[in-house]
């Protein structure tokens, strides 16, 4: 039996709605713009500053004449503020031209755009459009190797196996279950097993396997890859 529809039933019982949901009300740019500024930024910084400058900054052809100062300034507690400050800009400018002011619905015309990745393309097909995809993100990258059901290392080959390991009408459901299960219990260090719903269909809260920290060689490829996961 494929272990991942019992799972799935049983977060959709302790689920806590993620950003992109209890956002939903936004528009596809909007929701595009908070997922680019929410990597590597906690979602309770992001969601005020989102809300606030949307309240003035609604569509992409306000950022095309903004100075890319001004939108520094408007999401200045974001992580990497300059740098996504500048894609904001850019992504708005080329939305506003090519696509009249539209998001494009395409994972092949949404990874072209500035500052957007494989995860915000997909996160943006599957929240906004409501297509079946699988985002994957560190959470779900996490979640899925510690359930066993794959044994990867990069987000890519994790896209690749979960394609072939979860159902395809689940893909919808993927991003958002493991996302809110990993913000809640399946953090990435010290996982909360004990409290766990999930723990009879988990290998590492099985095997009450401990993370290892052994030493700095270890924070250096955590940090490329939680860099790697958050575009
Ligand atoms: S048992 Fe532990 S490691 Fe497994 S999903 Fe639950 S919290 Fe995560």
């Amino acid at each position: 039996m494929n272990p991942v529809k019992p799972v799935f039933r049983i977060l959709e019982q302790t689920h806590q709605p993620t950003m992109l949901e209890l956002l939903n009300n936004y528009t596809p740019f909007q929701l595009l713009v908070m997922t680019m500024l929410s990597a590597r930024t906690k979602d309770t910084t992001t969601i005020p500053i989102v809300k606030e400058m949307f309240k003035n900054y609604p569509h992409p052809k306000d950022y095309v004449n903004l100075p890319v100062e001004k939108i520094e300034q408007l999401i200045y507690r974001v992580g990497f503020h300059r740098v996504k400050a500048k894609h904001l800009k850019q992504l708005s400018r080329i939305i506003q031209t090519k696509y009249q002011g539209k998001v494009p619905e395409t994972f092949e015309e949404l990874i072209l755009l500035p500052g957007i990745g494989r995860k915000t393309a997909n996160c943006i097909l599957n929240y906004a459009f409501n297509k079946s995809t699988i985002a994957v993100d560190i959470h779900v990258h996490r979640i899925a190797n510690r359930l066993g059901w794959i044994d990867t290392k990069t987000p890519e080959e994790t896209e690749q196996e979960l394609q072939r390991t979860v159902p395809r009408e689940e893909w919808i459901n993927a991003n958002k279950l493991l996302v809110g299960h990993g913000q809640t219990i399946c953090s990435p260090i010290k996982p909360k097993c004990d409290e766990c719903a999930i723990k009879r269909y988990c290998n590492y809260g099985l095997r009450g396997k401990i993370d290892l920290l052994p030493n700095h060689k270890w924070w250096g490829f955590l940090a490329q890859q939680l860099f790697k996961f958050s575009l």
